[in-house]
């Protein structure tokens, strides 16, 4: 707490210090009536003070303004009312600025940057320059015929001294966050040169008459501007500190476009010139900083949205991943599910085959026709059954990798040759003929001839399952790529157009119920795709409706 107290002390005493000396130098510039002086830095002390530390350090303002307008020869209460007007003239403006611009400790956007101009600047002011005016004019200081000028003068230092020296302290006060790099040092260093050229030609009139024109002051936009747009307050408030004490110094010399009868009525033009130069210049600074800031902010956005979006599709990843992981579990869990059941279907259904064959076969008595009809069709029924089970084992040991292929040479010709005679006299019972091209070529392939064996069989029999008249050609020939090919072509009643990139897929059947075969299960197009895949090769199937299916199976060849 007492060291709390002592650095409170401290700050009070030093403000008191800085106050009062920069009043002293104000006041030793032609005050007008003595006391309104041309740039009252203590306004932009005493307030920038406020600003960092708080209202608490108003004591040391008071104790400086009354003390400094005493000495300068004011009489007892009017140093009182200049002091107070003093005193509050930052307290109202760090108010009015924390109040309606939000400002903290230090310039954060345009809208505080104009608030400091012109309700810390323009505004606050009007109180000082009122009080001060006043308490001199009822204590019998001044005459009412200077009334207006004192005013004027006083409110102008106010606002030029807190213009100039508010951003000053808090801006270089953070002094160790600047860094220019190289380029922007030359660029730096090139502007001050700019800003001093044009001073010493405007100031010092250097080039002599032709250009000892009061228009030229428009030149000291340009480096001003310059700063503004490229090196922020800091930069700005330094070229416009700069500007203030050399066009200071050139008036109360007598040089530069500001020269009137009177130093104290120079000093007045050269005032309402710094208030218009210094706030343009602020509020162009203010606006660009303002477009960095949400430059940055965007960037900063954007970044934080990448990571937001990086995240979130690996979120999704993961989770397609799990689902994916999930699926292949089930996926498994139901083939060791069909294969377990397969294998415990397969033996009842051979007792049924077998007792049914027994019980028609007349062994175990006479079997009427009636009863030998439905025995028969029970048999059909098991016969089915036992495909399906035989199937679906097929099926289940090609999709968990268990099935073994084991590839030799042989002749594809040969084994069609082999397999067509297992179809001979179905085929011959819907009188379907056998068209079979045989090229001299050769045919050997390399391949499962079990597998070839099955694939093949399963092709031939939907072919005479699904043609009513006309027959079947084969045709076995060398194929692009490397393979050798083996056609089906049927006369039969084709495939719709719709379903042909489905027919090699799992459980698919015609969905025509007047097409479908009793025995029609939707694996053998899949199993027979997946036999062939598994041999290095390849199943396609072109179709027409009411035309025929032509099924071209490529082998790898020898
Ligand atoms: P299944 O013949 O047991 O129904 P497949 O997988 O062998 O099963 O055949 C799938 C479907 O493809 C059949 O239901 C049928 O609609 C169609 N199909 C197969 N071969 C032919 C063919 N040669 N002509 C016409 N349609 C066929």
């Amino acid at each position: 707490m007492s060291s709390l107290r002592f650095s409170y002390f401290i700050k009070i005493g030093i403000l008191f210090l800085a106050y009062f000396i920069t009043a002293k130098i104000g006041l030793s510039f032609d005050a007008v009536s003595g006391f309104a002086t041309l740039v009252w830095p203590p306004s932009g002390i005493a307030l920038a003070a406020i600003l960092l530390f708080g209202y608490r350090l108003w004591p040391g303002i008071f104790l400086g303004a009354f003390l400094v307008n005493l000495i300068t020869g004011a009489p007892f209460f009017a140093a009182i009312g200049m002091g107070t007007g003093n005193t509050l003239e930052p307290l109202l403006g760090a108010y009015l600025m924390r109040r309606f611009t939000g400002f903290k400790d230090t310039f954060l956007d345009l809208r505080q940057v104009l608030g400091f101009i012109f309700l810390a600047g323009f505004l606050s002011s009007l109180i000082s320059a009122t009080f001060g005016t006043s308490s001199l004019y009822f204590n019998g200081a001044i005459d009412i015929s200077v009334y207006l000028k004192t005013w004027i003068a006083w409110w102008l230092g106010d606002v030029l001294g807190v213009l100039i020296f508010v951003p000053l302290i808090i801006y270089w006060s953070r002094w160790r966050n600047v860094y220019f790099s190289i380029r922007e040092t030359a660029e730096a260093l090139l502007m001050l040169f700019l800003l001093f050229i044009f001073c010493l030609i405007i100031f010092g009139e250097i080039l002599g008459e032709p250009f000892i024109d009061p228009l030229l002051i428009f030149l000291l936009f340009l480096p001003l501007i310059w700063s503004a747009l490229r090196f922020g307050f800091r930069m700005t408030i330094f070229c416009i500190l700069s500007l203030s004490v050399i066009s200071i110094i050139a008036t109360m010399s007598g040089r530069g476009p500001f020269v009137r009868v009177s130093l104290a009525e120079s000093l007045v033009f050269l005032q309402i010139f710094m208030a218009v130069i210094s706030s343009t210049s602020l509020i162009i600074t203010g606006i660009i900083d303002n477009l960095k800031q949400v430059k940055e902010e965007l960037t900063k956005f954007n970044q934080e949205l990448e990571i937001k979006v990086k995240k979130r599709a690996n979120a999704l990843i993961k989770s397609k991943e799990e689902q994916l992981r999930h699926e292949i579990q089930l996926e498994e869990k139901e083939r060791d599910f069909v294969s377990m059941a397969s294998h415990q279907l397969l033996t009842p259904i051979a007792l049924i085959r077998g007792y049914l064959s027994m019980l028609l076969s007349g062994k175990y008595g006479n079997v009427d026709s009636i009863a030998s009809g439905y025995l028969s069709e029970s048999l059909k029924g098991a016969q089915r059954m036992a495909k399906l089970v035989k199937d679906l084992l097929t099926t289940s040991s090609i999709e968990s990798g268990h099935i073994k292929i084991e590839k030799q040479v042989f002749d594809l010709t040969v084994v069609l040759l082999e397999v067509l005679k297992d179809f001979r006299s179905k085929a011959e019972q819907k009188h379907l003929k056998f068209i079979v091209n045989v090229r001299k070529e050769s045919s050997s392939v390399l391949a499962d001839i079990h597998y070839t064996r099955e694939v093949l069989a399963n092709i031939i029999d939907n072919a005479i399952k699904y043609t009513k008249k006309g027959g079947i050609s084969f045709t076995v020939k060398k194929s692009a790529n490397g393979f050798i090919s083996i056609s089906i072509e049927d006369t039969g009643i084709g495939i719709n157009r719709n379903d042909i990139p489905h027919v090699f897929d799992r459980f698919y059947m015609s969905k025509n119920w007047l097409t479908r075969q009793s025995d029609s299960n939707g694996l053998g197009l899949y199993i027979s795709r997946l036999l062939v895949e598994k041999m290095g090769g390849t199943i396609t199937v072109e179709s027409q409706v009411d035309k025929g299916s032509e099924f071209i199976i490529n082998l790898p060849q020898v």
